[in-house]
């Protein structure tokens, strides 16, 4: 029996919540929800079809066009936002325990998820009172202005990495523009999802402006993105389902706003601070189990530093905690699900041929009791790695890294650009010209310079090449999810 922490009154079926109501599935189908430390089933979850996620856009539709939230006056939508950040924070404790138990994160980096969610409707409480749009006059001749609209029913899906923090922002937007929206929720992880029901409803959002149905991608979610009364939707996930979301929205013509996969590179020079350099971009890798987007999943080192990079970095890879997230002292938890495992275990497997392993390589030692079949990767750091490896190419989206040398500032360049993504790229450097020339040369939507993981919420988020289609952040946000109609009139 395993004596892993199971968060108190853990529910153990996960319901869909429709125009303010909890409800299962129309037809009763479930689906399986496991723990990944010992990868048995601890709930089900109600598996959304078309005819829920049609009652739901019902819901949605109802509420946009008959109830007070599309037309409120942006200072009281506001109110209900910061309610809503209140009672956001007010579950911290309770969040971090759900993430950590349902994602397998560790307890510490699950911790601050909800401080991250919370700022984002302050954030667009803010952002909407403060918006203004423009009017322009032509004296004696005309008058024109600009009516912002919410666009109406927007469809929300979200992937497992951090997924209560990824739907807040989402949520928060759409919420704050007035839309009314439908949540499908990553079928791995819907446990901390099931909160946000009842936060809304304290907060006193009206029934009906969020919606959430859970299940399947290729079920609840093709469903959403092909309903003809959504004209919108806002997808976070791997590339390919957003090439496949892409062509199924082309039928309605549907806004979309597309967060996609990444290989992003750090580049180390020579003439980097090494240490922050090397704590830097361990963390760029390592933190939350390498299940995030914006990993510094490839490192690109200048040669006279390269071996003495390796040798400092392996050393410090090797001496990573690995095991129970919900233990503090844990650095790296267990991924989170025996599919996403068997894929990353894959790539493990497939860099054995294509570079050096000098730390990791596979399982850890030493899991904690009852823990045995968890899904837990060694952090895993393969050297010499060649620009056409798969392992430099691929995302892989777990604890495993690909270090390769460069010589010249050129070669440097080429090798940040040769992948098909272009989410974002770490740069090492003391030479303050050659960081910003970098900047501009780097196919990455978002750069970091001698820094990782500060952003102001105002500043665009999205990537370029097959890493995204389309910016969120700040009035972007706001832009996606409202028509900006253009009203002219004969002076
Ligand atoms: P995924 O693409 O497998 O699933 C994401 C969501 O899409 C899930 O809710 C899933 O159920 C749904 N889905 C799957 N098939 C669908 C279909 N045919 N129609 C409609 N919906 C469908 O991604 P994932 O494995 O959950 O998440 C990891 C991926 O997300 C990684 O590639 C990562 O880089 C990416 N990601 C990107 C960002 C970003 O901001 N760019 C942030 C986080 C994660």
């Amino acid at each position: 029996m395993s004596k892993h922490f199971v968060p108190e009154n853990l529910p153990t079926h996960l319901q869909h919540y429709i125009g303010g109501q909890f409800v299962d599935s129309i037809g009763g189908e479930t689906f399986d929800v496991l723990d990944p430390v010992t990868n048995t089933n601890y709930a089900t979850a109600a598996a959304g079809q078309k005819a829920d996620i049609d009652a739901a856009v019902a819901a949605a539709t109802e509420a946009f066009k008959n109830g007070p939230w599309p037309t409120m006056s942006p200072r009281a939508r506001a109110k209900v936002l910061y309610k809503i950040a209140d009672a956001v924070v007010a579950q911290e404790d309770r969040l971090a325990e759900m993430e950590t138990f349902d994602t397998g994160l560790p307890i510490t980096q699950a911790r601050g998820q909800a401080q991250r969610a919370a700022e984002n409707f302050r954030f667009f409480a803010d952002l909407i009172v403060a918006q203004h749009d423009t009017a322009l006059k032509v004296p004696g001749s005309q008058l024109n202005y600009v009516n912002r609209k919410p666009i109406g029913v927007a469809g929300l899906i979200t992937p497992w990495n951090t997924p209560f923090m990824l739907e807040s922002w989402k949520l928060a937007p759409s919420i704050a523009s007035g839309c009314t929206v439908v949540l499908k929720p990553a079928e791995f992880t819907p446990l901390s999802a099931s909160l946000w029901a009842t936060i809304f409803e304290e907060a006193g959002l009206p029934a009906g402006v969020f919606n959430l149905v859970n299940g399947i991608g290729e079920e609840a979610g093709d469903a959403l993105v092909k309903h003809p009364k959504v004209p919108l939707i806002s997808f976070t996930g791997e590339s390919s389902t957003g090439q496949l979301i892409f062509r199924n929205c082309a039928e309605n013509l549907k806004g979309m706003s597309m967060e996609l996969g990444g290989k992003s590179p750090a580049i180390v020079f020579a003439d980097a601070d090494f240490d922050a350099a090397i704590d830097s971009t361990l963390f760029g890798v390592f933190s939350l189990n390498g299940e995030r987007c914006t990993a510094g999943s490839r490192i690109l080192v200048q040669r006279p530093i390269y071996n003495k990079f390796v040798e400092a970095y392996a050393a410090r890879a090797k001496s990573i905690t690995v095991g129970d997230p919900h233990d503090p002292a844990t650095q790296v938890g267990a991924l989170v699900h025996p599919e996403h495992y068997d894929k990353v275990m894959s790539y493990v497997e497939i860099g054995k041929s294509e570079g050096r392993v000098v730390a990791g390589g596979g399982r850890p030692e030493n899991l904690p009791e009852g823990q045995e079949n968890g899904s837990y990767v060694a952090p895993t750091v393969f050297v010499d790695v060649a620009p056409d490896a798969r392992i430099f190419q691929e995302e892989i989206f777990g604890p495993v890294v690909a270090i390769t040398p460069f010589d010249t500032d050129e070669e440097a360049l080429e090798l940040a650009n040769n992948t098909r993504y272009g989410l974002a790229a770490y740069i090492w450097t003391n030479d303050l010209k050659r960081a910003h020339n970098f900047a501009q040369d780097v196919e990455a939507g978002m750069v970091w310079l001698n820094s990782h993981n500060v952003r102001d919420l105002r500043s665009p988020f999205g990537g370029v090449k097959a890493s995204g289609l389309g910016h969120e952040g700040g009035y972007r946000s706001i832009d996606f999810y409202t028509d900006q109609q253009a009203v002219h009139i004969t002076l």
